[in-house]
């Protein structure tokens, strides 16, 4: 088993459309050779497992070695052809994702749980990314 030390959190930046095909799709096309995640969750709250939790995803570069990610499927508005941040979780979404966490922490009871922007600190003029467009370390940190 991996060690872990971070849980993080994203959003897929995608429309709220994108499954699991189209996900791998976009994980391939950049060459990848592992996901970018391990586990996504539609807006219904269907939980998709993309990578199993030993395999090293590709979601934060110089953490993804002790770190597992989940990642809600949306995070943008896209209105005449612009695309902005935006923090579109589902009821359902956000009961995955705590149900998720919840079971994460019982297997990495000291791994911590943050959003993929704060990595770069609480100043949003530091955030090279807005994902995943809410403070996901305030909101999680009681699990
Ligand atoms: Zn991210």
């Amino acid at each position: 088993m991996r060690h872990i030390t971070h849980i993080f959190i994203h959003c897929t930046a995608t429309p709220q459309t994108w499954g699991y095909k189209e996900l791998m799709a976009e994980f391939r096309n950049k060459g990848w050779k592992a996901p970018g995640y391990h586990y996504a969750i539609t807006p219904s709250g269907e939980l998709l497992t993309l990578a199993d939790e030993d395999t090293v995803a590709n979601g934060v570069k110089g953490y993804n070695q002790h770190a597992i990610h989940i990642a809600y499927i949306g995070g943008i508005s896209i209105r005449n052809g612009k695309t902005t941040p935006l923090d579109n979780r589902t009821t359902q979404q956000r009961q995955t994702i705590t149900r998720l966490l919840r079971q994460l922490r019982t297997r990495y009871p000291q791994a911590t749980i943050l959003g993929h922007r704060d990595i770069w600190g609480s100043n949003p003029n530091k955030w090279l990314k807005a994902c995943p467009c809410f403070n996901a370390r305030e909101e999680y940190s009681g699990i």
